[in-house]
């Protein structure tokens, strides 16, 4: 009898694997472990030809279908128990115009993909902070990273896109056709289509100032508040983040990344975190911005993960005590608090321009619950949760969509964009995705 797969290998010029094939397990596996899904078959593409057959194969035999980018998305929306994943991890190409100072990305590419090709004309976009992470996945949440201050979200450098509709259509969005979907496409995620190729502005850029600055124990509230006082006065050349996490004594530890692109090798802005006590590693210095790109660079699929956060349009000190208790919680190292400035150029970009809401917020808050065993999953689930509860009193939004688990309410979803934004973005699904085939995404069903 024939396989009713040989259709879908006949209808595409990239491959399909399906269980037992060998690079089956690899191409399933998410970064987050957590996630354990086996998809009936994965067609992975190379165009958006190949995508629009694998849609319309998954919508005729009645699959549910995940699109993978960089599998990144901790709710594990790349993968699917017995439906079909249409994988783009064959559509990595990134072509470079330098004069023009643009970029178009196939839909598959990842920041090191990205960064490579633009770097080798001297140019950046602002992106994520993990290359392995996929561009388009990231830029379609949002995209907070190194480069935030200097040049805004990803999202708010993405000029227009190439998107496959699950009717098969391939329709362009750019600020003359279909500004509309250009909106959506700024933070309302994968919800309207595959994005086969999209096109991002570049911006000069090779060396920052940028590594590590951490610290140990009684140092780590101290330079905490140093660290919201840069983010908040701090220029627009300065992009900063910070992680909390605790060594196996569960003594609190802090990193702060900052990443300064203004003028001179040793900025005095700076130097009042290097005055405090409890600093152990100084790894800031004058860098490529390709070295900066791998300060942090987990392991791909080896830990599982839990993740659950607020934007807060303060950090006052009473949260920052908290969160460092939140630390010591679980009675043993729970993963980390990540906190990402949102200062300088997001704040000027028109919020009409994107569908995202949390531009407004000052700091991005994210319990990330990271452990190996299966049997700590319910415990760290819990303390993940726990932690955002103690950042939910000075949330101003529902959370940010790149980083939100698959058992987020629909009200933390419609929060994150605001009710206006989130009844035109349904209006917008009902246009090109009315039966939500894709609906393994931070959802927004169709309405409006
Ligand atoms: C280790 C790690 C580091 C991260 N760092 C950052 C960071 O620095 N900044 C930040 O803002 N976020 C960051 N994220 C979050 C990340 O942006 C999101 O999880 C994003 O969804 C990942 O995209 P992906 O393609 O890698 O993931 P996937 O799991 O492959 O895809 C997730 C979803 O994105 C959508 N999608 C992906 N590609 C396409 C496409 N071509 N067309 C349409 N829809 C698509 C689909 O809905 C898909 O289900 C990080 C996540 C991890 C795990």
């Amino acid at each position: 009898m024939a396989d009713p797969l040989d259709e879908l290998r006949d209808s595409l010029t990239g491959d399909v694997l399906v269980e037992g094939d060998r690079e089956y397990e690899r191409a399933r596996l998410c970064f987050n472990l957590l996630i354990d899904r086996r998809p009936a078959a994965i067609a992975r593409c190379v165009d958006a030809n190949d995508v629009a057959a694998g849609l319309a194969f998954g919508q005729d035999r009645g699959l549910e279908i995940a699109v993978r980018g960089g599998g990144h998305n901790p709710a594990g929306h790349c993968a699917v128990d017995n439906g079909l994943v249409i994988d783009l991890s064959r559509m990595r190409d990134v072509q470079v115009d330098p004069d023009n100072q643009v970029a178009v990305s196939q839909g598959g590419a990842t920041w090191l993909d990205f960064d490579a090709a633009t770097q080798a004309h001297g140019l950046v976009t602002p992106g994520g902070v993990v290359g392995s992470t996929g561009v388009t996945g990231l830029t379609v949440g949002g995209g907070i990273g190194h480069l935030t201050a200097q040049y805004g979200l990803t999202c708010d450098n993405l000029l227009a896109a190439e998107l496959v509709s699950p009717a098969g259509e391939i329709v362009r969005a750019d600020e003359d056709q279909d500004p509309e979907l250009l909106w959506g496409l700024r933070g309302g995620g994968g919800n309207f289509g595959v994005v086969a190729q999209a096109e991002f502005r570049l911006h000069p850029l090779e060396r920052v100032v940028g590594g590590r600055l951490e610290y140990d124990g009684e140092g780590v509230a101290e330079a905490l508040r140093l660290f919201r006082e840069l983010a908040i006065d701090g220029p627009r050349e300065l992009s900063i983040q910070a992680q909390l996490a605790t060594d196996v004594s569960l003594a609190p530890q802090l990193a702060v990344v900052p990443c300064f692109t203004g003028v001179g090798e040793d900025p005095e802005l700076l130097q009042p975190l290097r005055t405090v006590p409890g600093l152990v590693k100084d790894s800031v210095r004058r860098q490529g911005f390709l070295e900066q790109q791998r300060i942090f660079d987990p392991g791909y699929g080896v830990d599982r993960n839990y993740w659950k956060g607020h934007f807060v349009a303060e950090l006052p000190d009473s949260l920052i005590d908290d969160l460092i208790a939140c630390m010591t919680a679980l009675g043993r190292p729970p993963g980390g608090i990540l906190i990402e400035s949102l200062h300088g150029a997001p704040k000027d970009v028109d919020p009409a321009s994107a569908a995202l809401g949390y531009r407004d917020a000052a700091f991005n808050i994210s319990a990330m619950a990271s452990w190996t065993e299966p049997a700590h999953d319910e415990e760290s689930i819990a303390w993940a949760r726990e932690t955002a509860a103690a950042i939910e009193p000075w949330s101003v939004s529902g959370g940010y969509a790149n980083y939100m688990q698959a058992d987020e309410p629909i009200d933390r979803v419609r929060a994150a964009f605001g009710p206006d934004s989130f009844a035109r973005l349904q209006a917008l699904k009902s246009r090109y995705d009315p039966n939500n085939v894709l609906r393994r995404n931070q959802n927004i069903p169709p309405g409006g």
